[in-house]
């Protein structure tokens, strides 16, 4: 038969247009906060249920509709934002398409309540108006997206389990919280409040309450201006490096991007300070004319295209390099000819290794001679060198190690006599609910017992008691960072055997046995150089090197500059 062309159907229409901008709930959550923000709301609150495919509700403060503007909100191409294609270069506000409304109109059920004086309730089905009633409500607008997909049931097939569609929405959620720190946001999800944040707080208030102490600590802030470019926020210490992007998070005039040549330029501004494959941790806001960016490459406005582009290369780099320069350089520690192993993220058999194994300790070491220890380090020779050992990190590296290797089954656990309570934030509790699992593997055993908290059963052995509350929060912390990642279970991995590992080495006395104990197990290790963080764990001096101390003109490395210069 003769193919006959039809004209789609509008329904038909927003549909297909509806897949290209809603892509999941979380799409949904980040479109109708942007309309928010985007009303100047104040206060802006989420509410989801079931990942959000049951409902996603958005209460703001913000300016309200007239009855008029409602039942056009929800047409296609109907938008308050832009009137004209010259719009498009100078554009301010976080929508513009008018096609958000309209493409979520189209594939679920959704309610508006709007009031500027005088409220009005709007239900809308398939694009259609159906009721339409006076209501009581303040200035503002309240937007109920219900049943999302119910009509597309290809598209709902394919979505993430309920968790995994919330832990997306919690990632959306805190980008926005980061992008408008002077907006209050709560995001609550299955009636509980998971993330609460006040209005009004300055960036580093934000960033300590949504990335926690760790991301500030040992960070470089960053002020830059020049002309109508700005730039501020925080760049994370050169040590405090990640082995994926994740670390990163960058606003372009209040809209988080991702734009591959400000990455790379911040990484240029870090110059040697930064190893090769290991990725800064930054959160910077550049604000800058909204005629250099072009936000519309992308439907939902992810990517952005920079109008002079090598400037802002450029600047950002120069930011940078400036702020990290504020506190003098740090000490370039001369990096053995080892090659740097890559990062493992435990996948493949490991030599395993525990503290606990002491009895089985025999003497037979080839490897290394004790020759004591000063403070933190200790001092061995190993054949023709000498081998300064920084203990506690190498403790760390080994510890991590073991506890990776571990992990697939389940690490040692110590069940307590006296089991006690710690008590998290609701966005550590929250997240440390949803990786309880994988927590328990590294050996703790936690109880929720109360809002937000949680008795501890079981710790690792080789944790101290004291430690326990900060751990499991830092846990509960980090492990943000890594929702809607794909590689989500093996970044988890190493992230809490990394915290595990670093609260678990302390400093202490070695007698020569455990020395040369610790170094012959470092060596066995994947990477014997680098610390988990990436710090140097050993130096080594062959001959030349020692005689060079004696003999150079200048020494081999010199120490910051003190006293008045
Ligand atoms: P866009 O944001 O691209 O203009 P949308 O479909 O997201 O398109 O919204 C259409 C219009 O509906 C907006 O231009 C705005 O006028 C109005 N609108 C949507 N949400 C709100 C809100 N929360 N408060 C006030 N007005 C809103
Ligand atoms: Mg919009």
């Amino acid at each position: 038969m003769q193919p006959k062309i039809c004209i789609l159907s509008d329904e038909t229409i927003n549909q297909i247009a509806a897949g290209e901008v809603i892509e999941s709930p979380a799409s949904v959550v980040k479109e109708l906060v942007e309309n928010a923000l985007d009303a100047n709301a104040t206060s802006i609150t989420v509410e989801i249920v079931g990942g959000g495919l049951k409902l996603v509700k958005v209460v703001d403060d913000g300016q309200g509709m007239e009855l008029e503007d409602a039942r056009l909100s929800i047409v296609r191409h109907a938008t308050s934002k832009i009137t004209n294609a010259h719009d498009l270069f100078h554009i301010m506000s976080k929508g513009f398409r008018g096609e958000a409304l309209a493409s979520i109109a189209s594939i679920a059920k959704v309610e508006i309540i709007t009031s500027i004086e005088k409220g009005w309730k709007l239900e809308v089905e398939k694009g259609v108006v159906i009721k339409e009633r006076p209501t009581a409500r303040v200035r503002g607008t309240t937007i109920a997206v219900h049943s999302l997909f119910y009509n597309v049931p290809a598209r709902k097939k394919f979505q993430k389990s309920a968790a995994g569609l919330s832990a997306e929405i919690f990632r959306v959620v805190t980008l926005l919280c980061l992008a408008h720190p002077e907006v209050g946001f709560e995001l609550i999800n299955g009636g509980r409040s998971a993330i609460k944040v006040a209005k009004g707080q300055s960036l580093e208030e934000r960033a300590r309450d949504l990335l926690g102490e760790e991301f500030l600590q040992g960070a470089f802030s960053v002020e830059f201006q020049e002309g109508p470019l700005k730039f501020s926020g925080f760049i994370g210490s050169p040590t405090n490096t990640r082995t994926n992007k994740l670390g990163g998070y960058l606003f372009l005039n209040h809209r988080s991007v991702t734009c591959a040549p400000i990455a790379e330029a911040v990484r240029e501004g870090y110059g040697t300070r930064l190893e090769e494959k290991r990725h800064p941790t930054y959160l910077l806001h550049l604000d800058a004319p909204s005629d250099l960016i072009d936000v519309n490459v992308h439907p939902q406005k992810l990517q952005v295209r920079l109008r002079k582009e090598e400037l802002f290369r450029e600047k950002v780099k120069e930011a940078v390099e400036s702020a990290l320069s504020v506190k003098g350089a740090t000490l370039q520690v001369d990096r053995t000819p080892f090659e740097r192993p890559q990062f493992v993220e435990a996948a493949e058999e490991m030599v395993s290794f525990s503290f606990q194994e002491e009895a089985e300790f025999e003497l037979s070491y080839a490897k290394g001679q004790f020759l004591g220890q000063m403070g933190p380090h200790l001092l061995l020779r190993d054949d023709e060198q000498l081998v300064i050992l920084h203990a506690k990190e190498a403790q760390f590296r080994i510890l991590y190690e073991d506890i990776l290797a571990k992990m697939d089954g389940k690490c040692e656990s110590q069940g307590l006599l006296v089991p006690f309570t710690i008590q998290l934030t609701s966005v550590e509790s929250a997240m440390v609910l949803t990786h309880l699992d994988a927590i328990e593997k590294v050996g703790f055993r936690l109880r929720p017992i109360a809002k937000d908290a949680f008795m501890v059963d079981a710790i690792p052995p080789f944790v101290n008691e004291g430690n326990v509350q900060a751990m499991i929060a830092q846990m509960g912390h980090d492990l943000q960072e890594f929702i809607g990642s794909e590689k989500v279970k093996e970044q988890r991995k190493a992230k809490l055997a990394l915290i595990t590992a670093q609260y678990g080495s302390r400093n202490k006395d070695y007698s020569a046995e455990e020395g040369q104990k610790l170094y012959e197990t470092l060596l066995s290790c994947k990477d014997c150089m680098h610390s988990p963080k990436g710090n140097p764990i050993m130096v080594r001096l062959d001959h030349d090197k020692i005689e060079h101390l004696f003999t150079a003109d200048k020494p081999l490395a010199k120490s910051p500059k003190t006293g008045r210069g």
